[in-house]
Order: structure tokens, then sequence, then C-alpha cells
């Protein structure tokens, strides 16, 4: 079969693989009807994951229906519609009974699939612990709808809920383009007022004009908004943006004792400078997805409560990702996200 593939050397390309076959009894084959492209796919090219193994099909991103099962998958069966999880996790060690997929023990566990193992940009994958790590879709669900439930969804839900979010507080998210706006939609859900800081004006109109309920804000804007606040910052501050200075002002904006959320991988160190935020008394939080609750995030898209359906901006078939990856790399043409498109087989 076809797949897409991380080449070594900051490359990626097209490259013919054998169509996987189940090698655990926990295992499921499925085949992939709906997949992504995400920042991380560009950070693996990129050179910044020391974790990903060259010549890996990359892609963690996606939804399918499940073709094949081991006999261990109890479940699961064949016809399954399934959004599948970025981090493939035993359910039994330490870290997993306490939700904390992410650090999973086992040698399979957390961010594998597109990363150590192969990934879901390819018409077929195998997903170790098919049990915990498939989650079946309701018939009101469709495969749009439900694309960004093991990743970015996943991501947004998990630092909403780390960020300890109450009723009636301000949150400001930084950074407006598909993971904040996750993450803002699910803080969202917990009854507060959500801004969300981002310089690009056209991703700003994007929200107005697709979330407004949520206030979007230009950096200029975030700064002089929160400190003005009768707290004098933001309750909660969730960093989704990645920049050079987003760190810088993820905790500037947050009132004493906030928590800030760090959610963005960077590709370089921050300094946390001890002595300026003294007598501050922030919480800081790294909120590197751990995709525990994608069945919550399901039921919460089936009620209407959850749409991600307007950040899909551009469609392309499979055999089109390159240009997919172009557009998305370049975030030209009002890309938010893309969704590629697999043929039925014959
Ligand atoms: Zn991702
Ligand atoms: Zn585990």
């Amino acid at each position: 079969m076809l797949t897409y593939s991380y080449l070594g050397d900051k490359a990626a390309g097209f490259c013919q693989k054998p169509q996987p076959e189940l090698v655990e009894d926990t295992d499921a084959l499925v085949r992939v009807t709906l997949s992504s492209i995400c920042t991380s796919d560009l950070h693996i090219i990129g050179g910044y994951v020391p974790r990903a193994q060259k010549g890996v099909t990359l892609g963690h991103e996606a939804v399918g229906i499940v073709e094949k099962v081991g006999a261990g998958v109890k479940k699961l069966r064949q016809g399954d519609r399934v959004a599948i999880n970025v981090e493939t996790f035993c359910g039994e060690c330490f870290f997993c009974k306490r939700g904390w997929v992410n650090n999973c023990t086992d040698k399979n566990g957390g961010w594998a699939l597109g990363c150590r193992i192969d990934g879901m940009q390819a018409p077929f994958v195998r997903v170790p612990f098919a049990d915990n790590c498939l989650s079946r879709l309701p018939l009101g669900v469709s495969d749009r709808q439900a694309l960004f439930v093991g990743d970015i969804l996943a991501t947004g839900y998990w630092a909403a809920d780390i960020s300890e979010i109450e009723e009636g507080e301000e949150v400001l998210v930084l950074g407006g383009g598909p993971t904040g706006i996750c993450c803002a939609l699910c803080a969202e859900l917990k009854g507060v007022r959500v801004s969300v800081s981002e310089k690009d004006e056209k991703r700003r109109a994007f929200i107005a004009a697709n979330y407004p309920f949520l206030r979007a804000l230009s950096p200029e804007e975030a700064e002089s908004l929160f400190p003005r606040l009768a707290r004098g910052g933001a309750d909660r501050v969730i960093e989704a943006a990645g920049g050079e200075d987003t760190f810088e002002q993820a905790w500037r904006l947050a009132r004493p004792n906030a928590v800030v959320t760090i959610v963005a991988m960077y590709e370089s160190d921050r300094i946390l400078p001890l002595p300026r935020m003294y007598g501050k008394n922030l919480v800081f939080k790294t909120g590197g997805v751990d995709g525990s609750k994608c069945d919550e995030i399901i039921s919460l898209i089936a009620a209407g409560r959850l749409n991600t359906l307007p950040l899909i901006t551009h469609t392309f078939a499979f055999e089109e990702i390159e240009r997919a990856y172009e557009l998305f790399a370049a975030h030209s043409d009002g890309v938010m996200k893309v969704a590629v498109i697999y043929a039925e087989p014959e």
C-alpha cells in the first residue's frame, strides 16, 4: 500500500509498504477513511522529535473502520467506525491508571503512532491496545466531526481539565490556531469567559466568524486588557501558540496564584525568570496531551456542544497529500486544518 512516511534528514514522501498485519492479540487493523496533518508531523520532519523513527508512516489524527481485531479485543468488532487516539496505552501501568496515558510505560505506549510505529497517513493502520485506543463513533457523528477527537481535541480537553478552571473565571488562550481553538472550545464548556490572543488578523477573523462566543484579541489587545481586569490578569492561561515571546506573555498576563498551562511544543528552551515573577505564586503545568477522555469528547460532539467542523478548511485526496503538507506548513490560503480522504477499496 502507499504510505506517506518520514524519510529522515528533513524529508518525507510517498513510500510503498506491505499492508500491516495484527501482531498482538490486543491489536486492531483499521481502514483509514479520513486523516489529517498536525504540526507535530512537521516537527518530526523538521527533526525536532528525537524519538521519531526514520521510515515511519506519518499521521496520528484519523478516523476509520475496524477491518480486523485480535482475539484479545473485547469492545470492538469488524465494521465499527472509530476515532483513533494519538496515544496507544496499556491501561494497566501506574501512569495509565491515573489517566496519564502519554507516559504509559509499555514499549508501544504514549505517542507511538506516526512517530515510533507506523501511523495513519496510509490506507490501513495497526493500532495496539485497540480496546483502549479506539473510540466507537455513534451514527450521528460523522467522520469529519470526529476527525480531531484523538489529537487536538484531546489536547484541548486535557488542557482545560488540568487548568482547574472554575465557573465565572476569565481564561486566556494564547494562539488562535487549530490547537488553541480546541483549547478555547473545551475551556468554554466550563462556563467561563474565554479570550484567544492571536497575532494573525485572518485567524482572529476566522474565530470571530465561526466562534463568536470566544473573544478574539490581538496580542496587543490582550496586553492592554488583562492587567486592567479586577484581579490583575487572567485566572487561567493556556499557552498554545509556541511563539518566541508567548511563554513570557503567558505568565505575565496571569493574575497572582493563577494556573498557567503550557500546551505548545517549543523548538528551543524557554527561560523561567523566577526573580521577576517572585510573589506571583503561579502554578505551571505542562499539558502534553493525555488522550484518556475521547469517549467524553465524542459525547459532547454528539450533543452539539463541541464543533470543530469549521476547522476543516481544505480537503485533499490522499494521493495529493504533498500539496496538503505544503499548504498546511505555509499557513497559506487561510488553512486551519486539512482533511485527507482515502478511496474506498474496490
Ligand atoms: Zn498532533
Ligand atoms: Zn500504561
